[in-house]
């Protein structure tokens, strides 16, 4: 065994992403549990000066790959500069979130090192000194518990299902690599990113979520759902059943051909709980459904279900929720 637990920090536009303090808190907890060092290990460009903030999450130190070339993501840069750190710490943990740029990523390095990878897991733990980890299968409908005997234990974490955690503050050294990303044969560079216009919350980012089906009939329906999510505090999400008609942008979809997200709350209008769907939501902490068949599959893994039609439950929703939140 090595002597460090080692993590992903994720860098976009120079900034710490959320899911940074998730990996660095199972680092340091397994590396607690097995007497190793956390470390964490961040790529980007022009950031290395906020990485001292890991230490309020008890890491002893951050190495950065800090360099202009890395200004754009590339998977093979990426790939190169992790596995350079691999190959040098020799971490028997690794752990990175399961986001778009970690679902891209992961499986690059696992390959390079020739090493296992578990992905998307929803839960972790150490028996005799291994990962133990759980992760959901067949579009959710089962969770199957994997272990693995590779020399690195290599997990990806299912975004915001692993909350993180401060610890007791220790001082975070911040550690210059010298990889140079000149050396890597980069195949594919990014010429343009075109950002969403909304500027709304990314779904997988959003603590509430109120998603819209079939059952709003027409885009402009939508009116009601967005008041509701106003409301709340929450952004609209839609099942694929309302992306496919143009109801709204694909990047509001959820589900096994959309995104997986993991809020607080989950509240499903006019959606019938196709298991596509719910293999994007099923892991919400609260889900709340909204339907007028009593015997929809989404009520089968709502927490609270209301049986009535939307376009009077939803408006007298919003009203009461308006009347207590503000
Ligand atoms: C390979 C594959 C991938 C897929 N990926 C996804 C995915 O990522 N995400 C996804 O969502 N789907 C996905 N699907 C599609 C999925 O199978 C369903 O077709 C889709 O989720 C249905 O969307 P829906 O629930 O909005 O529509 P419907 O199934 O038509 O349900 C509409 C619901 O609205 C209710 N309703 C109607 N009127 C009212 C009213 N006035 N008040 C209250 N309730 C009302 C109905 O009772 C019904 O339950 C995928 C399918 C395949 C084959």
């Amino acid at each position: 065994m090595s002597d460090y637990a080692a993590f992903f920090i994720e860098i976009r536009d120079g900034k710490i992403r959320n899911v940074s303090y998730e990996t660095a808190t199972v680092a340091r907890n397994l590396a607690k549990e097995s007497g190793l060092i956390p470390i964490g290990i961040a790529v980007g460009s022009g950031f290395s000066t906020d990485l001292d903030i890991f230490g309020k999450y008890g890491i002893p130190e951050v190495v950065a790959v800090d360099h202009a070339g890395f200004s754009d993501y590339s998977p093979e840069a990426y790939t190169a500069a992790v596995v350079d750190f691999i190959k040098k710490y020799n971490p028997s943990f690794f752990i990175m979130s399961a986001s778009a740029m970690g679902k891209d990523l992961s499986p690059r390095i696992a390959a390079r090192l020739d090493t296992e990878l578990i992905s998307d897991i929803i839960d972790i733990k150490l028996v005799d000194g291994k990962i133990e980890a759980v992760k959901p299968v067949f579009a959710g409908k089962a969770r199957i518990t994997i272990s693995t005997n590779s020399p690195i234990q290599f997990v990806t974490l299912r975004p915001k299902v692993f909350l993180p955690s401060e610890d007791s503050a220790t001082s975070c050294t911040v550690t210059a690599s010298d990889f140079d990303p000149s050396s890597v044969e980069v195949r594919a560079r990014i010429k343009e990113v075109i950002k969403g216009t909304s500027g709304k919350v990314d779904l997988t980012e959003a603590d509430i979520i109120v998603s819209g089906g079939r059952g709003l009939q027409d885009t402009k329906n939508f009116d009601i759902l967005e008041k509701l999510a106003e409301a709340v505090g929450g952004v609209v999400g839609a099942s694929r059943a309302v992306v496919d008609a143009g109801w709204r942008p694909h990047a509001d979809q959820v589900g096994q051909t959309g995104k997986t997200v993991t809020p607080g709350l989950y509240i499903a209008i006019g959606i019938s709980g196709a298991i596509q769907h719910l293999a994007g939501m099923s892991s919400s902490k609260c889900i709340v459904a909204v339907n007028k068949d009593p015997d929809a599959p989404i009520f089968t893994i709502a927490d609270y279900g209301i049986v009535g039609d939307l376009f009077e439950i939803v408006p007298a929703l919003t009203e009461e929720f308006n009347k207590v939140i503000r």
